[in-house]
C-alpha cells in the first residue's frame, strides 16, 4: 500500500472534482498529459535541445518512459504503476487550464555550483520565483495556505525524471529543516512538497542527513555570507543507501543550500565502492530566485 502524501485529499478534490483551473479559477484546467503533448515554453525545448538531465531528448517532458520495456522496474511495480498513470490520464482534470500554463516559463536553464575539487552540482528549477509561483510560496510556507499547493504541485510535475533514476537506484534527499523551525513554523513545506515529487518521479525519499545548525534566515545574505552560514549545517544520521541523490529544495537563489548539503553527502564513502566511487548528485528546486 502506498502513503498518501499530507495534503492528498485535498489535491485529489482539485485534481478530480475541481475542474476549473488553480491560477485563474475561469478556464477548465486541462490534464497534465495533454499539457506534456504540447510543451510550449522556448525553455523547455531548449532543455529538450541541451539533454542535459531529460529522460528522453526528443521528448523530454514524456511520461511514456515508464512504459519503456528495458524499465529496470519490477513487473508488479510496472503493472500498478501502469494502472495509477492511466487512471490519472483518463479521470484527471488537472491543476491549472493551458492557458495559465503557457504563460509560465517552465524548466530554466540549469545552473551549476562548484561542490569539491572536480565536482559540479547542476541546479535545475521547475520555473523562476515570479509570479505567481513567488506569492504560492510564500503563502504555503509562512501561513500553511494549502489552497496554493495544487500550483506547486503543478510546477512539480514540470520537472522531469532524471536520466537513468529510478526507484530502485536513486533517492530523493528534501532539504532537512531544523526542530527549532519545525516547531516554529508547526510544519516542514519542503518535505511536503518532496513527497509529492516522490510520488510523481516514483523515487523514494530518505531522510537519513539533519540539519544541526540554528543559523540566521539565508535571506539577504550575499553569496560568500549564505556560505559561511552553512559551514557544518548538516550531519549525516545514516550513510546514503544509494549512489544516486536527487536533491530537493523549494527555492534556489544561489543555491548555496543545495550546495552545502551536497558538499556533506559528497565527502562520506559510496555504499558500494567499486569503479565508479563518487555519489552522483543531481539538485532540483521548485523555483529559481534571482538575487537582488
Ligand atoms: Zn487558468
Amino acid at each position: 500500500m502506498r502513503h498518501l502524501a499530507p495534503y492528498q485529499t485535498g489535491i485529489w478534490l482539485a485534481e478530480y472534482i475541481n475542474l476549473r483551473c488553480q491560477l485563474c479559477a475561469v478556464y477548465r484546467s486541462t490534464p497534465q498529459a495533454q499539457l506534456l503533448q504540447n510543451p510550449s515554453s522556448s525553455n523547455a525545448r531548449l532543455f529538450s535541445q541541451n539533454s542535459l538531465l531529460a529522460e528522453n531528448a526528443s521528448h523530454p517532458l514524456s511520461s511514456n518512459y515508464l512504459f519503456s520495456s528495458n524499465h529496470p522496474l519490477s513487473s508488479d511495480r510496472s503493472f500498478s504503476t501502469s494502472i495509477r498513470k492511466r487512471f490519472n490520464s483518463r479521470f484527471s482534470s488537472g491543476l491549472l487550464c493551458a492557458s495559465c500554463h503557457s504563460s509560465l516559463t517552465w524548466l530554466p536553464k540549469p545552473f551549476e555550483v562548484d561542490i569539491a575539487a572536480g565536482m559540479t552540482l547542476t541546479i535545475q528549477a521547475a520555473t523562476y520565483y515570479d509570479y505567481p509561483m513567488r506569492q504560492a510560496i510564500k503563502a504555503f510556507k509562512r501561513h500553511e495556505d494549502m489552497t496554493k499547493l495544487p500550483l506547486l504541485l503543478h510546477a512539480i510535475r514540470q520537472l522531469p525524471r532524471p536520466h537513468g533514476c529510478h526507484h530502485d537506484n536513486s533517492v530523493i534527499v528534501a532539504m532537512p529543516t531544523t526542530d527549532e523551525r519545525l516547531i516554529k513554523r508547526g510544519f516542514d513545506p519542503v518535505s511536503i512538497l518532496a513527497a509529492y515529487l516522490s510520488k510523481h518521479w516514483d523515487i523514494p525519499l530518505w531522510q537519513g542527513i539533519r540539519r544541526v545548525d540554528d543559523t540566521v534566515s539565508q535571506q539577504g545574505l550575499s553569496r560568500a555570507e549564505r556560505l559561511t552560514n552553512l559551514d557544518n549545517a548538516f550531519a549525516l544520521i545514516e550513510p546514503p543507501p544509494v549512489k544516486r541523490l536527487l536533491l530537493f529544495d523549494d527555492v534556489a537563489t544561489t543555491g548555496a543550500s543545495l550546495q552545502a548539503l551536497a558538499s556533506t553527502l559528497s565527502i562520506y564513502p559510496v555504499p558500494t565502492p567499486n569503479a565508479n566511487n563518487k555519489y552522483h548528485l543531481f539538485a532540483y528546486a521548485l523555483a529559481h530566485g534571482s538575487q537582488l
